[in-house]
């Protein structure tokens, strides 16, 4: 019977952390940290997202600057905030929440964000610094599920390690920070042959795909560590992870709840970024 990973308490350790070091960098430096987030339409889910990202600025100590924009916003209209925002001293950090209204060029958008800025590490500058392993930013949800699996004390370096998705948000840099401690990756999507297969060889198995129950307790060795990523909606409301939690809990040594796992990590993580933002642009060690 597995342990239960507790996402929202390593989540409240982390922000815990950050407030703190916000406290400290304040007093010392006489700074305010700024995080921009910027929303387009009128999503429910990308509204509670928003929401709770401006929570947490609150919670940590940081100032939040919300931009709502109406569905029918041009492209140009929006990269023309970005600019402005690139320029805003008051600005350490810029979010764009995902997805954006289809006539909108999400690629373009993600790529107007100044580096220095780009808090979700999407930009392609952050993404090839990750690839090298010389990183400001690790994106929010990656670097949460490092936390995540950090605190189950199991080491990463030599193990095998197996990633179902291969997202640029979610799977693939996933895969690259486990290699960079040394885990022996393989990446799984959907044209793996065997997908079971893999995962049985996983001693730690992170599974970030979006379809309910992929992953069930026959596919997972016995002792591993299992990370489920997946927030699926069912028809009845109610949350569900990639992996079926009742039977993989049965074989796991370790595993995430959904919801209360890898979620409230993401957000942490985001604030963890403003505040390297901020430090690197004050030349605070
Ligand atoms: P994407 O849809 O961008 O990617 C899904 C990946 O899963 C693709 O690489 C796809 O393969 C692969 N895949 C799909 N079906 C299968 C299958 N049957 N077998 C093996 N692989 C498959 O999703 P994201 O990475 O953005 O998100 C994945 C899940 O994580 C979603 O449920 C999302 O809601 C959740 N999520 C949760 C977050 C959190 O904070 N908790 C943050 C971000 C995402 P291929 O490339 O071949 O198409």
């Amino acid at each position: 019977m597995a342990n239960i990973i507790d996402g929202k308490a390593v989540s409240a350790r982390v922000k815990e952390e950050i407030a703190n070091e916000t406290a400290a960098v304040k007093a010392k430096y006489g700074i305010n940290i700024g995080l921009a987030v910027v929303i387009v339409g009128d999503d429910p889910a990308s509204r509670i997202y928003v929401n709770n990202k401006k929570k947490a600025c609150e919670t940590v100590g940081f100032t939040s600057y919300e931009y709502a924009l109406s569905a029918d916003t041009t492209q140009e209209e929006l990269l023309q905030l970005i600019d402005k925002l690139n320029k805003d001293d008051n600005v350490n950090g810029i979010l764009v929440q995902l997805p954006l209204p289809k006539h909108l060029d999400e690629k373009a958008v993600i790529n107007s964000i100044s580096p220095e800025k780009d808090v979700d590490a999407f930009h392609p500058v952050n993404v090839g610094k990750i690839m090298i392993g010389e990183y400001s930013f690790l994106p929010c949800t990656p670097a949460g599920i490092m936390e995540l699996i950090a605190s189950t004390g199991v080491e990463i370096k030599g193990k095998e390690c197996v990633v179902v998705g291969r997202s640029n948000i979610v799977g693939k840099p996933m895969s690259m920070l486990l290699l960079h401690q040394s885990g022996t990756v393989t990446i799984c999507h959907s044209k793996t042959q065997d997908l079971a297969d893999h995962c049985r060889k996983a001693d730690i198995l992170v599974v970030a795909v979006g379809v309910p129950k992929l992953v069930t307790g026959d596919m997972i060795k016995e002792g591993a560590v299992v990370i489920d990523v997946g927030m699926n909606r069912l028809e009845n409301g109610k949350l569900c992870g990639d992996v079926d939690f009742d039977s993989a809990k049965e074989k796991a040594s370790f595993i995430t709840p959904v919801p209360g796992g890898v979620g409230p990590m993401t957000i942490a993580m985001l604030m963890k970024n403003t505040l390297t933002a901020a430090k690197i642009k004050h030349g605070i060690e």
